[in-house]
């Protein structure tokens, strides 16, 4: 009974069912139910065969209706197929059958009107329609008004019986609206949360190299740019380190693109571990990275550098790999001179340049060990 319970909450409540689809199902179990109470109410009080036939005709309809819900993918058609014969007809004969403008009836009407509104997803057909069902709740009202004696022939004939009607009927309205509302509102949140979270991501992926995790080169820019303009202010260093491994063509012809893949990602993660407060890695190109050092002196990033250069040479990346790899580096810190973050990183470019061409697996600053 549990098992049948949830199964039957999961399928027509679950999140994985669309918010306009959850609502149809409510209109139904709900109309359903109401329906149901209205013949029972009837049955009891025996105020008449017509109206006793009007809730019995409802019942049968929503209860035929709602295993339709789930067969047609069209859910407009679907509101239509429901709400007309609801909205338009079940409810302004129930309104006649339980007692008129003195029962609580009438707040039915309030229902229709809010389903309406909310499961016609067309603007100018909700409006249209909403249109329709109000003169016709007026007309309805003003018959019940001219033609008393309709309306009366059920009406509860004490009036402790008018008011606990009344009672119950405002407190089914409100249950049906409450429940929509909270409906609406926890969805709402739901969404607003995923759409953050998906936000947070996108932000992530705009400026994250998918395959190592570090910074991609805009970031590193904008990075720079705002790293230059704060040091101009402070008057405190920037050092930039360019890395890159060295004869790695090699590596991924003898080896393959993959385990070329893996020493990259060694690299970075060497890199990323290195990382103080405020430093980034970023991978400037292929297996190349540039690390920046807010606040670090030439000296100092000389010092960071040839500790990542040590232990990389260390690091087996890949157990396929039966040789050592080295990385060749080339420092700057930043110059009056420099105007915007590309002269800073050529600086370190060409710095890395001389590197490799004195022999790679080494580290390469202006001002020293040149
Ligand atoms: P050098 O010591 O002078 O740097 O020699 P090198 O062989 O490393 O030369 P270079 O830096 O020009 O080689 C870069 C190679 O990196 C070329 C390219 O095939 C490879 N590469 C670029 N991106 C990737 C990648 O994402 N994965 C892998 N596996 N290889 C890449
Ligand atoms: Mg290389
Ligand atoms: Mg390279």
């Amino acid at each position: 009974m549990r098992e049948f319970h949830n199964k039957f909450i999961k399928e027509n409540f679950g999140e994985q069912i669309p918010v306009r689809r959850r609502f149809m199902n409510i209109v139904c179990i709900g109309g359903f139910f109401f329906s149901l109470f209205a013949t029972v109410a009837n049955l009891i009080s025996g105020t008449g065969t017509v109206g006793l036939i009007v809730c019995i005709i409802c019942t049968i309809f929503i209860f035929c209706a709602f295993p339709l819900v789930k067969r047609i993918d069209d859910l407009n058609l679907f509101a239509y197929i429901i709400l007309i014969p609801l909205n338009l007809i079940v409810f302004p004969l129930l309104f006649f059958t339980l007692g008129g403008i003195d029962s609580g009836m009438p707040l039915y009407f309030v229902v229709g009107v809010v389903f309406t509104i909310i499961l016609i997803e067309n603007f100018k057909a909700s409006c249209l329609m909403v249109f329709c069902e109000l003169i016709w709740y007026i007309i309805v009202i003003f018959y019940d008004k001219s033609h008393p004696e309709i309306s009366d022939k059920f009406c509860p004939s004490n009036s402790f019986d008018v008011y606990l009607d009344t009672c119950l009927d405002f407190l089914v309205v409100t249950l049906c609206i409450g429940i929509l509302v909270k409906i609406l509102a926890t969805n709402l949140e739901k969404q607003q949360a995923k759409t953050d979270r998906l936000l947070a991501q996108m932000e992530e992926l705009a400026v994250k190299d998918p395959l190592t995790g570090a910074y991609n080169r805009r970031f590193l820019i904008k990075y720079l740019e705002s790293g230059m303009a704060t040091s101009k202010e402070t008057g405190k260093s920037v050092s930039i380190v360019m890395f890159d491994i060295d004869k790695f063509k090699r590596i991924n012809d003898d080896y393959g693109h993959l385990v070329g893949d893996e020493v990259i990602k060694g690299l970075a993660t060497i890199l990323m571990n290195s990382c103080r407060d405020y430093d980034i890695v970023s991978r400037y190109g292929g297996e190349e990275f540039v690390l920046v050092l807010p606040g670090a002196s030439e000296e100092i990033a000389i010092q960071r550098a040839e500790s990542i250069r040590s232990i990389f040479s260390q690091t087996s990346c890949s157990d396929l790999i039966d040789r050592p790899v080295t990385i060749s580096g080339g420092v700057a810190e930043i110059t009056s001179i420099m105007r915007s973050p590309e002269d800073f990183i050529s600086a370190a470019d060409n710095n890395l340049y001389l590197a490799k061409e004195t022999g790679r697996n080494k580290i390469v600053a202006t001002n020293y060990n040149k």
